[in-house]
């Protein structure tokens, strides 16, 4: 391979990417920034639509997530597997390299493992997860980011401390998937848990998110992919049978100044006695955020502008010095996203609630961990 550790961490390093079903990829690639941007193909065609994209347009970064998370969960024996054509395969490292340089023949920037969802631990000794990154350390190839697709309940107490000992150990960049049911950041401790940890873990990636994405590269992850839909922006537990998609998609629009994703519904009642807010995207033209119907033209338009503000945040975020000046940058956000909220409530006399993601993320942040040297001598020397 040619790309060394150093090129994947340059090519990685404040990229947003957005994660889409293959379905939808063609209508997003246009409404996606070339140097700081690319795509995360999710889907049974994302081979073919990733060398589509390649092909046509080769500069665009384009990875795949073959979605063995959300299908079987991992082992100590099995942490990485595949679904084929011919049902469910465990797959061992010489497998596990097939898969990946089947990517890279796919014309995929980087490779991504297929690894099975981790749960939470039940052993004490994260012995899923230490069999995941010992056979991904073993793979010799420069090209790859590990992904863990884990419960939320890795980002507290020890398993928070084995969790980051392990993305330490890793050899590649780790992409991380948070699952709970509903929001994994609104879980007690989990957004303080994500700060220490992207603090603590300078390679590391936050995958199938949401706004998380800024909180996460403010406090010091080398990048993210948020995912389009809502499905696609935390993990699930795995169902063996899931074949995606099913449920009709509703519209729902990213609103900049709050900070958050909003039901049109919910639009529509906030501006039913105000002048609707408009946006000034490439996609609204100038017209109003409330204008979305459930018609799927109106979806994917909806989708458009999405994009199209995550990358104005972005812009915002990759123009400041990573450390202090993001972390202030990120908070006058946040900041400003209160106050909007506020005058929304006044101006629309109705109670406009502000999320509790966005108020844990006005907190002050939690120091990074100590090294894990440190932590192992502690260990031996505590009496037992
Ligand atoms: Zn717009």
């Amino acid at each position: 391979m040619g790309d060394g550790i150093a090129g994947i961490d340059a090519l990685l390093r404040d990229r947003l990417l957005i994660m889409v079903n293959d379905r939808s990829a063609i209508e997003i690639l246009p409404h996606v920034r070339a140097h700081t941007g690319g795509l995360v193909l999710t889907g049974a065609d994302a081979p073919v639509r990733c060398k589509e994209i390649r092909n046509a347009r080769g500069q665009t970064v384009v990875a795949m997530d073959h979605g063995s998370h959300t299908q079987t969960i991992a082992t100590a024996e099995a942490p990485f597997g595949l679904r084929t054509r011919l049902g469910w395969r465990d797959l061992d490292l010489t497998d596990l390299n097939e898969v990946l340089d089947g990517q890279r023949d796919n014309k995929a920037s980087f490779a991504v493992t297929p690894t099975c969802f981790i749960p939470a631990d039940t052993t004490g000794d994260a012995l899923v997860l230490r069999s995941a990154i010992g056979q991904a350390n073993q793979l010799l190839r420069e090209d790859t980011v590990v992904l863990l697709p884990c419960s939320w309940r890795w980002l507290r107490g020890v398993p928070l401390r084995q969790l980051v000992e392990q993305i330490r150990a890793c050899r590649h960049p780790v992409a991380l998937i948070l699952q709970a049911d509903g929001d994994p950041l609104e879980r007690a401790g989990a957004s303080d848990g994500l700060r220490q940890l992207c603090r603590s873990c300078p390679r590391l990636m936050l995958w199938r998110t949401d706004l998380a994405a800024f909180d996460a590269m403010a406090h010091g992850a080398m990048g993210a992919a948020i995912g389009a839909s809502a499905v696609l922006r935390h993990g699930v537990a795995p169902r063996p049978d899931s074949g995606g998609g099913g449920h009709k998609p509703y519209p729902v629009v990213l609103i900049r100044r709050l900070l958050r994703y909003v039901r049109v519904t919910t639009l529509l009642d906030w501006f039913a006695r105000l002048d609707p807010w408009i946006c000034d995207c490439a996609v609204c033209n100038g017209a109003s955020l409330a204008r979305f119907t459930d018609r799927d033209h109106d979806v994917l338009a909806a989708l458009q502008h999405t994009v199209r503000e995550l990358y104005v945040l972005h812009d915002g975020l990759a123009a400041t010095l990573p450390g202090y000046e993001r972390v202030d940058w990120w908070r006058q956000k946040l900041a400003d996203s209160a106050e909007h909220h506020r005058r929304l409530a006044a101006e629309t006399e109705l109670e406009v609630l502000y999320p509790r993601v966005l108020q844990y993320w006005r907190r002050s942040s939690p120091l990074p961990l100590p090294p894990a040297q440190h932590h192992r001598s502690h260990d031996q020397r505590r009496p037992s």
